[in-house]
């Protein structure tokens, strides 16, 4: 079967292994690719073990589209047991990792052991080498990737963690080209577990399809059909930051820590806000529509904002100004934090201090407050060793009612949408594999379209729909979803 590599690349930190294997037909075929694959060989391989421990494996996985010259190909998603929930946990990433690990030959990377010293997996083509990061241990995710730049060079992926990931933080996730970020429920932290600061991956050769002019065509359709959708000049201008306003209208603006949905500064924050100090934009590889938003944060940094990092850092926690929320972006992304999970944690450290249930004072939207905490969090000090583990495992130490509103499903943090009065999403973030996150099934615009406050069969069937397309299709095949949902990008079958 044409549009794979073929091989699984295995590389044994404790031992220093290097293995290839060959991908069979039936996995092919079965399991497709990305989350597929990935589920299937942690189902195999993996069980009953500690998260953080040298039992447990993290996966690289790349889909049958990834790399190609299509629109939003540019992805791959990072697997393994999730130290956030104890269950299985995943996150896509665009990375120029994913085109370089295919160009290279494989189609999945699995790390397995720990290594005794910090060290970092640098492949190139078939030659995979593990080398030490003893100097890049303790530097924040963009001045890895700066390093490690200089020295394989600019045309490289890398997946990186920051000093969050080494310290074994339960929600550090992989952060590629000093931005784009991935693995949600913890997948920095199983890194930092094997002493794993970095892959490296440089691809030189080509990846096999069955009728190469077709797909060059096909792609060229793709990316002309998408220039020309209706909404495409304001994606490009508000990117995922166009469902700000909306959310805040309906009410499921997720705002003080998700007591209400409505937030009275949002005008301060939306996307026409964002417009108005956007400088740039930046976006996975192989993709025409770009989302990232960059702005100059408070500290006159650039940082990289999304919908979900805005609502989160932005009206969960009263932060009431953009180049404020970029300072906590920019902290997260350096450090390698989820943002979601980050602005759940301060969330409910403010609400806790608020009901006096903790003896630190954290005001509503207290930049420098925020910012120690990060610093906290990274170090596992302080207000940090009590969230670090994220809101379910905090609730359980300050006590009190505080299990009431640690928002989450399964220990992973709620997205950016308060489903108060969305029962779709609630069901969505309840039955999603890896805990509350809205990638599996974003039922809420249809449900809100629709009958909002009822119970019907049919809401429950649009979820499983959602969930089959997104969790299953999108995530397989490794591709952007965003295509499809943002531009009405056609998906035929
Ligand atoms: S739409 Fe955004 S997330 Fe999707 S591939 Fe493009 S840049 Fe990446």
């Amino acid at each position: 079967m044409e549009g794979y590599a073929g091989k699984i690349l295995r590389v044994n930190l404790s031992d220093g292994r290097v293995s290839k294997e060959k991908i069979s037909e039936e996995m092919r075929e079965k399991f497709l690719g990305g989350r597929g694959f990935a589920a299937k060989i942690l189902w195999d391989e993996v069980s009953g073990v500690d998260p953080l421990s040298e039992e447990n494996k993290i996966i690289f996985s790349t889909g049958p589209l990834t790399g190609l010259p299509l629109p939003s190909s540019g992805k791959m998603v990072i697997a393994s047991k999730s130290p956030l929930t104890g269950g299985y946990g995943d996150g896509n990433i665009g990375s120029m990792a994913a085109v370089h690990l295919r160009r290279a030959g494989y189609d999945v990377l699995i790390v397995e052991g720990r290594s005794e010293t910090p060290c970092y997996i640098a492949i190139q083509d078939e030659e995979v080498k593990i080398l030490d990061a003893r100097d890049l241990w303790g530097r924040t995710t963009f001045e890895s990737q700066d390093t490690l730049e200089t020295k394989h060079g600019k045309n490289i992926g890398v997946l990186a963690i920051g000093p969050a990931g080494e310290n074994m933080v339960g929600f550090a996730n992989v952060i590629s080209q000093r931005g784009r970020a991935g693995g949600r429920p913890g997948m920095g932290a199983v890194m930092g577990s094997k002493n794993l600061k970095a892959v490296v991956v440089k691809g030189t050769g080509k990846i096999p399809v069955f009728d190469e002019e077709r797909l060059r065509e096909m792609g060229k359709e793709g990316y002309g059909e998408i220039k020309g959708k209706e909404n495409y000049d304001f994606w490009i201008r508000q990117g995922t930051m166009q469902v700000f306003e909306w959310c805040d209208e309906n009410s499921c603006l997720p705002t003080y820590n998700f007591r209400e949905g409505t937030f009275q500064f949002s005008k301060r924050l939306d996307g026409y806000a964002l417009e108005g100090v956007k400088v740039d934009r930046k976006g996975c590889p192989l993709c025409n529509m770009q989302c990232g938003n960059i702005i100059k944060d408070l500290e006159n940094k650039n940082t990289e904002l999304d919908y979900e990092s805005v609502g989160m850092l932005g009206p969960n926690i009263a932060m009431d100004d953009l180049r404020k929320v970029g300072v906590l972006n920019r902290m997260a992304d350096e450090y390698g934090l989820d943002t979601i999970s980050l602005g759940s944690c301060l969330g409910f450290l403010m609400e806790a201090s608020e009901r006096g249930l903790i003896d630190a004072r954290i005001a509503w939207g207290d930049l420098d407050a925020c910012k120690k905490v990060i610093e906290e969090i990274v170090k596992k000090k302080g207000l940090g060793e009590i969230i670090f583990g994220g809101v379910r495992k905090a609730a359980e130490r300050v006590g009190g009612d505080s299990r009431d509103w640690a928002m989450h499903v399964k220990g992973m943090e709620i997205s950016a949408y308060d489903c108060h009065a969305c029962p779709g999403m609630a069901l969505s973030y309840g039955t999603s594999p890896i805990g509350a996150h809205h990638k599996d099934a974003w039922v809420i615009s249809w449900e809100i379209s629709t009958d909002r406050f009822s119970y019907s069969r049919e809401k429950v069937e649009k979820v499983i729909e959602l969930q089959r397309l997104r969790g299953g299709l999108f995530e397989s095949m490794t591709t952007c979803r965003l295509p499809w949902i943002e531009v009405n990008f056609g998906i035929h079958w």
